[in-house]
């Protein structure tokens, strides 16, 4: 029974790492209270948006999954064996309201397959964290997917955990904080599983290599079977397991993806 949701929300933070613990981040904090989580999630090699991105979404590496920043920024993705989690839901849901709202927008150009009528937007963080608690509260979407980029931004030019990235990804913790609002609001919070995480880290203005700050990501999930505190051992690519599995739809058999131990009820 630790799968019955109606509604999944990932929030994902570009370039967020695990910094959320030196930054100003209430509502992240919060999550972690009433849920299961992890600081010390690994992600994707190299340590770059689309790689990182598309494991977090197909469920397999990018050796696999084979994408790149040019690649997703100059043609749509179709991989019949190994589809997005948004096609798989499509595929079981056909009437699903599913979205895409990312700041980046080749996610929605080159990672989520066209023609699924998945619903999707792009726009500024905090332009776009308006129109994803107004959708939320409208469309009640089955499975919504986050994307965040102001705080990369803030890496790239001052500088990874430096005193402007720390604010910014305070301020990407208010948009958290509105969204959860909005699913409040929404009347589905009982039926929601809420994920927060990030694609990768970084180091000094870049990221792409192997240190710690730049491969290990927070993650963060609560929902009604999820085990408050626990903590948990995942990487980036698990988490297409733990969507589909929250939405009680069966594991795609050519997954890297698997169902972290210990974060739900039995
Ligand atoms: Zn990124």
């Amino acid at each position: 029974m630790s799968g019955a949701y109606r509604h999944v929300i990932v929030v994902g933070i570009d370039g967020a790492g695990n910094f959320y613990r030196k930054a100003k981040t209430p509502a992240i904090h919060k999550l972690f209270e009433e849920g299961a989580g992890s600081d010390w999630c690994l992600t994707s090699i190299p340590t770059i948006s689309a790689e990182c991105w598309g494991s977090m979404l197909i469920g397999v590496g990018p050796k696999i999954h084979g994408l790149t920043n040019d690649i997703v920024s100059s043609k749509p993705y179709e991989n019949a064996l190994h589809p997005t989690v948004f096609k798989i839901i499509r595929r079981e849901r056909p009437g699903a309201e599913l979205g895409a709202f990312c700041n980046w927008s080749p996610i929605n150009a080159g990672i989520v397959e066209r023609n699924l009528g998945v619903e999707m937007e792009t726009g500024e963080d905090a332009v776009l964290t308006d129109k994803i608690c107004r959708y939320i509260r409208e469309k009640k979407p089955e499975f919504l997917f986050v994307q965040f980029d102001s705080i990369d931004g803030a890496g790239h030019t001052y500088g990874y955990g430096t005193g402007k990235y720390l604010e910014a990804l305070g301020e990407a913790d208010g948009y958290v904080a509105k969204i959860r609002k909005a699913v409040e609001e929404a009347g589905i919070a009982e039926d929601t599983l809420f994920i927060v995480t990030a694609d990768h880290g970084g180091y000094d203005h870049g990221h792409g290599g192997v240190t710690d700050e730049e491969k290990y990501v927070f993650f963060v999930a609560v929902g009604k079977t999820v085990k408050p505190g626990a903590k948990i051992d995942l990487e980036v690519r698990d988490i297409p397991a733990i969507i589909l599995h929250a939405l009680e739809l069966p594991a795609d058999p050519n997954w890297e993806a698997k169902l972290p131990g210990g974060m739900f009820e039995e």
